[in-house]
């Protein structure tokens, strides 16, 4: 596939060119919106359809730029990322005019003849922030849901990610009505400049500490807030299940983007016994995947940056690596690594791992898993291997999580009919499909009435009469 590849100062002189007062930005796209024009639902679709087309047109520059922020294999890209991108666009596209429709409820007696109805409206001028280690999916993901409930946005890659945030940046005013939406580019400085300004919504996607910068800065204004955190997301392995399956589908959600994903399985809890039979199972599904040498592997990503690749590299020294464990700060990699013993109050147990490494906690006694879950953070994900449904209903019904998958890992994320998000430390607020149209739109509750009929019992003086007749209603 040839690629032309953009010149990166071009693209960052263009990304620049949208020279942004933040103040400013914001008031130009609050004055469009209050327009009227996005309300319209033609241009709605519009919009998502050049975002779509942005998408496909550029699908070789965003197989690059993926390849440059995190040396992702293109289908993995294709997979996770782009075909991700269009599900969910065609997916709303179709359904839009289903949600956008007012949804009539009953209108008391009283209230008589009266019609009433829930009104979806937009809220406004949003901001979304997104995170790097799906550096398209997860800015783009939110835009769509924005746009479809017919706000207006600004949207803040990640400044980690830069080849794909100057990528976003150069060709979104080219799609996409600039008077309606913006791409700002930067970090710290330029995120707290944004932040510092009215919104309507602010969906973010990133870390716990970062989340709370948000939701105070949201304070000010009393704006909503969409935090899409992470956390340790667990794997519960049960004795009874299919042992081989379980080994691909947890190396598939662990070692996809090499463990950079907020909701791959952070560690394994097993049994002992279960961990003897698991842990070579692993290593052969990792050897199948991978190869004897994942660095040579063109499957194998890399750690975002090195800094993040010392980090992990000082989990190494949390327990035992019964596979893998080589790791090379300078080309940002670290191998497919297993860990079993590890220090429960070590690092690599206390922090969300977030990298290619997976831990095996053997549980004396199986039956403590739910206890271990509870004692933490609620997760973003939880994963149930068995094929004991009553096991899977228990665990389900007594562990808390954003979202939870029975014998698999992460495809929950497929069904864009399942609200995506975090629940306690994990994130509040959800979205994908409707749920994400819902984040971005205001339920308005409207009654119509008429003037006939005007029952006299609200009014004073109030009487015996009118108090039986009251009574009467309320019944
Ligand atoms: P981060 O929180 O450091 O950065 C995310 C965004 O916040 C970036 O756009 C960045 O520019 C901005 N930012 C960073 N520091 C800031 C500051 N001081 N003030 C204002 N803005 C600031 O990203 P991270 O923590 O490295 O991301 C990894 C985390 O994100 C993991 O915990 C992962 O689980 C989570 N995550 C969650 C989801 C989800 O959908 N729930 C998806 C991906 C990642």
């Amino acid at each position: 596939m040839e690629v032309s590849v953009l010149e990166p100062q071009m693209l960052s002189d263009l990304a620049r060119a949208n020279d942004w007062n933040a103040a400013t930005l914001v008031a130009g796209l609050r004055t469009y919106f209050r327009s009227g024009s996005t309300t319209e639902l033609s241009w709605r679709r519009k919009q998502l359809s050049q975002l779509r087309k942005m998408i496909s047109e550029n699908e070789a520059h965003f197989v690059q730029a993926l390849q440059d922020d995190l040396r992702k294999a293109p289908q993995e890209s294709y997979l996770t990322e782009i075909s991700f991108l269009y599900n969910d666009i065609n997916h709303t596209l179709k359904s839009l005019k289903k949600w956008v429709r007012p949804r009539k409820v009953q209108s008391p007696m009283m209230t008589q003849p009266a019609k009433s109805y829930v009104q979806p409206e937009p809220l406004g001028v949003v901001l979304i922030i997104g995170a790097w280690n799906y550096p398209l999916q997860l800015l783009l993901s939110p835009l769509v849901p924005a746009i479809a409930a017919g706000n207006c946005a600004v949207v803040k890659p990640s400044e980690l990610s830069p080849a794909t945030s100057r990528l976003i940046a150069e060709l979104l005013p080219r799609y996409l009505d600039n008077d309606a939406f913006a791409c700002v580019e930067g970090g710290v400085a330029e995120t707290t400049a944004l932040l510092e300004q009215r919104w309507d919504h602010i969906m973010y996607t990133g870390g716990g500490r970062v989340g709370k910068i948000i939701m105070s800065a949201a304070a000010k204004y009393l704006t909503p807030v969409t935090l899409e955190l992470g956390g340790k997301s667990p794997c519960i392995v049960a004795d009874d299940a299919n042992l081989e399956v379980a080994a691909r589908r947890i190396a598939w959600g662990k070692f996809t983007n090499a463990g950079q994903t907020c909701i791959a399985p952070d560690y394994v809890l097993c049994s002992r016994q279960t961990a003897d039979r698991f842990t070579p199972m692993l290593q052969r599904v990792l050897w199948e995947m991978y190869g004897e040498h994942p660095r040579e592997s063109a499957d194998y990503g890399r750690i975002i940056n090195s800094q993040h690749t010392l980090r992990l590299s000082d989990y190494l020294g949390d327990g035992e690596v019964v596979f893998g464990g080589e790791v090379d700060v300078d080309d940002c990699y670290m191998a497919p690594t297993i860990m079993r013993n590890v220090n429960l109050s070590a690092g690599v147990m206390q922090e969300e791992i977030f990298g290619p490494i997976l831990p095996i906690i053997e549980l004396d006694d199986f039956s403590k898993a739910e206890e271990f879950v509870n004692e933490r953070e609620k997760p973003l994900a939880l994963y149930v291997f068995t094929q004991d449904e009553a096991l899977a209903d228990r665990i389900l019904s007594r562990c808390s999580s954003g979202n939870a998958c029975v014998n698999d890992c992460m495809m929950f994320m497929l069904a864009q009919d399942l609200p995506f998000g975090g629940v306690g430390a994990s994130g509040m607020g959800s979205y994908h499909g409707e749920h994400g149209f819902r984040t971005f739109s205001h339920y308005k509750a409207v009654m119509r009435r008429r003037n006939i009929l005007d029952i006299d019992i609200r009014y004073a003086p109030f009487n015996d009469r009118k108090m039986k007749f009251l009574r009467l209603l309320s019944k």
